[in-house]
């Protein structure tokens, strides 16, 4: 029997608790139990809110429950207008009406004792709401992506909880019950209250060796402060090697630790970089960070973890400052491990000698000669076959790293950026060996062991000689990373609505472009024939059919629709395509926005399925235009969306690609049509700037979208777009590019759209070069 009737801690809930505490408290119990230590906490139970609506009353004395229901039964969902006003008056209602007394005081005797777990009268929490109803889609409970950081004292927590339940009454997630028949009088919220971890010393661990493969070791990554600054591969972390059952601390790497990520002490919220010197004293920058009774903890708490999955795990741990416990707060499966690589111990030779040791962050032995750089603009003097040495490889470089035999670095951990990719490339790696720079010189010959993190003197013939093996047998292996919030927004692009579900696994911030062509073009016949045949609905529907899939994946992410943008050669393909006209470089020709003015018929139909889906309740919605020169263009494109009842900037957020030099040189004067946002589509931006047809191969070699001179219309339309308030992004294949991608971070751009399989390494890229623009500022300040 529980202590409460409103609350249940972590410990008393198990996995099918869910209609009780929703499927996220459920969780956090089933994992409670199972001994891992995720951080602690309770949820204020779906009963808490039912009491809450039934017995709460309003000023006039009507019960809270009765006076929704009320709202409800008069509102038509079809209208989208009332219902959004109806059920914003439901939230607001349900955040400004105080906690009912009885349930209130549960929370804060609950918040007080959690706080005393930690000695303290108040801690750091973090609340999110969670869904009850088992049977229910998750897309009908749009509030449970509600999460609220940094909840400090009783009353915020109070308010925090309230904000979780008013969730439940979003237009969208109110709208979905209505067309799904569920009764909105049975569907109820549980609020998950947990403890934000205050890490003293925080890290990654995986439980399978990345480099190796080997799974009878456990890899440990640990820096001091919060995580962050190991994730992003901003610190050198310590690392150690422990084997799995005699625990064995196998091999350990101090690192140099020169700054930490700590809670901001002015706000209380985010987090900032300090020097480590400076905030716990100089002898903690070379000090290791766990002790050995703790590095033992961490990796057995990992072994379990991986038994408890079944499968190796990429996990996130700290140990708390407030009460010197070890938690867990991220594990995700190690997403491609390959079978194990079983290397040769190499016998020590006379000729053997080493000159530098590191860590070996990408398996195999590469040898050359040294060529050391400090900079991207010195990448040129790396040739094939040489050993190219630096103090930390960055996006910049991989070209350089792509030629190199074997890679080098002062800095860095193997769960870095840096060390990733240098994976897989397949490129041996020796990453944070402090002084590389220094003890190699150009033009020296080397031998670089990647497996185990050293540098010897020449080219050694016993390690050269098993290189062609060891490569055989596919030393790579790609380490998922830990999931990163990025400042940047990393979208992906999607063209086929039916890896919607995968490209929303990724957990990509929305949709940068959806792309019409495919649906369009599937429905297996000219789409303008198929409208004059008397089809148009038929289309519509095939076009809401493909549209709502992705922006119900995405919900409430935003999803961007670029209206069709079909050169004559591709419709002629179609069945029924014979008369599309022939034209000598249809590049240049009849396609986008132009072509949609022409045959207005097919923008009507595509809007009006845009229609249709805001009046179904998403309200995600964007409409982007492709390849407009001309403000007149937005101007006749608005029009129509107008007649068919579609409203711009109210129903959907409207914008342009710039996909042409004329589109970013007169960028004002667009903005000044309305535009919510303009994206990028450098495909076509950089083969209109450099003449140069995408797509022909023989001029292939000259296109380049990082042009200056498609660099300098990029950064004009971003300047122009920021002095107006208009939010901008790419979409074209550059958003890919990590080399682009920083260069973009650079200029200020709001978002990145990046192709599904890229997604990741585009977010730790951008993750990466916020964290170098932060810690440049940083290292300026505390110059200063
Ligand atoms: C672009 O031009 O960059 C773009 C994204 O559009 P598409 O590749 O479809 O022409
Ligand atoms: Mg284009």
């Amino acid at each position: 029997m529980s202590e409460y009737k409103f609350i249940r801690w972590f410990e008393e809930l198990r996995k099918t608790d869910v209609p009780l505490v929703g499927g996220k408290g459920a969780n956090l119990g089933e994992m409670t139990n199972a001994g891992i230590p995720v951080p602690p906490g309770f949820c204020v139970t779906a009963e808490a809110y039912k009491y809450f609506v039934e017995n709460v009353k309003l000023e006039d004395g009507t019960v809270l429950q009765d006076w929704i229901m009320n709202i409800i039964a008069q509102t038509n969902v079809d209208d989208s207008k009332q219902l959004q006003e109806n059920t914003a008056k439901i939230r607001q209602k349900i955040i400004e009406l105080p906690m009912l007394p009885e349930i209130a005081q549960e929370i804060e005797d609950a918040y007080k004792k959690l706080s005393q777990r930690f000695n303290k009268d108040a801690v750091y929490v973090a609340v999110r709401s969670s869904a009850t109803a088992e049977d229910l889609p998750e897309a009908s409970f749009a509030g449970q992506q509600e999460t609220y950081l940094d909840v400090y004292g009783v009353d915020d927590v109070i308010d925090k909880v309230k904000k979780c339940w008013a969730s439940l009454w979003t237009a969208r997630a109110t709208f979905y019950r209505a067309k799904q028949g569920f009764d909105h009088s049975k569907v109820y919220l549980s609020a998950v209250v947990q403890k934000m971890v205050n890490s003293e010393t925080s890290g990654v661990m995986f439980t399978a060796n990345p480099v190796t493969n080997d799974r009878s070791e456990i890899m440990i990554n640990a820096a001091w402060g919060l995580g962050e600054a190991v994730v992003s591969g901003s610190v050198s972390p310590d690392e150690y090697i422990v084997e799995k059952g005699t625990w064995k601390i196998k091999e350990k790497y101090i690192a140099k630790k020169e700054v930490m990520v700590v809670r901001n002490p002015e706000t209380g919220k985010g987090t900032v970089y300090v020097k480590v010197a400076d905030y716990l004293g100089p002898e903690y920058v070379e000090k290791q960070v766990l002790t050995e009774e703790q590095i033992v903890e961490v990796a057995k708490i990992g072994a379990k973890i991986e038994e408890h999955y079944g499968w190796p795990q990429d996990i996130e741990w700290a140990y708390d400052k407030d009460d010197g416990k070890l938690y867990i707060v991220q594990s995700r499966p190690i997403t491609t491990l390959k079978e194990e690589v079983k290397t040769e111990e190499t016998e020590m030779t006379e000729e053997m000698k080493v000159l530098l040791k590191g860590l070996g962050a990408s398996p195999g032995v590469g040898a050359g000669k040294v060529v050391v750089i400090f900079d991207a603009s010195e990448i040129d003097k790396v040739k094939e076959g040489d050993v190219l040495v630096t103090t930390m490889t960055n996006p910049d470089m991989v070209p350089a790293m792509k030629r190199a035999s074997a890679i080098v670095t002062d800095e860095g951990g193997r769960t870095c950026h840096a060390a990733i990719v240098s994976r897989e490339l397949g490129i041996p790696a020796v990453v944070g060996t402090k002084e590389a720079t220094k003890v190699l010189k150009d033009g020296m010959l080397v031998t670089v062991d990647g497996t185990r993190g050293v540098v010897y003197e020449g080219i050694v013939k016993s390690l050269v000689k098993g290189k062609e093996e060891e490569k055989a047998a596919g030393g790579q292996v790609v380490v998922a990373g830990a999931p990163l919030v990025t400042a940047t927004e990393v979208k992906v692009n999607v063209s086929m609505p039916e890896v919607a579900e995968r490209a929303a696994a990724t957990g990509a911030d929305g949709v940068g472009l959806l792309r019409a062509e495919h649906m369009i073009l599937g429905i297996g016949a000219h789409p303008v024939k198929f409208i004059k045949e008397g089809k148009e609905e038929e289309l519509i529907e095939k076009l809401v059919e493909g549209i709502r899939k992705v922006v119900e994946a995405f919900y409430p992410r935003r999803v961007w629709y670029r209206t069709l943008d079909a050169p004559t050669n591709e419709f002629r393909e179609l069945p029924g395509g014979e008369d599309e006209p022939e034209e000598r470089n249809p590049m240049l020709g009849w396609r986008g926005i132009r072509r949609g003015l022409d045959q207005p018929e097919l923008l009507r139909a595509e809007f009006k399925a845009i229609k249709r889906l805001v009046d179904e309740g998403y309200d995600n919605i964007g409409v982007m235009l492709p390849l407009v020169s001309y403000p007149e263009q937005v101007r006749q494109a608005k029009e129509i969306a107008l007649s068919v009842g579609l409203v711009p900037h109210k129903d959907v957020e409207w914008g342009v690609m710039i996909e042409t030099p004329a589109s970013a040189l007169i960028i004002e004067d667009l903005i000044k049509e309305g535009l919510d946002f303009v994206s990028f589509g450098t495909n076509d931006l950089t083969q209109y700037t450099l003449a140069i047809d995408r797509d022909n191969e023989r001029v292939f070699k000259l296109y380049d979208e990082k042009h200056p001179a498609v660099l300098k219309l990029i950064e004009n339309v971003i300047k122009v777009a920021k002095k107006y308030g208009v939010e901008t992004s790419i979409c074209g294949q550059a958003g890919s590019d990590p080399k682009m991608v920083k260069l973009l971070v650079r200029m200020g751009i709001d978002s990145i759209s990046a192709n599904p399989d890229a997604v990741e390494l585009v977010r730790k890229t951008v993750a990466r070069e916020e964290a170098r623009i932060q810690l440049e500022a940083a290292r300026k300040a505390l110059k200063e």
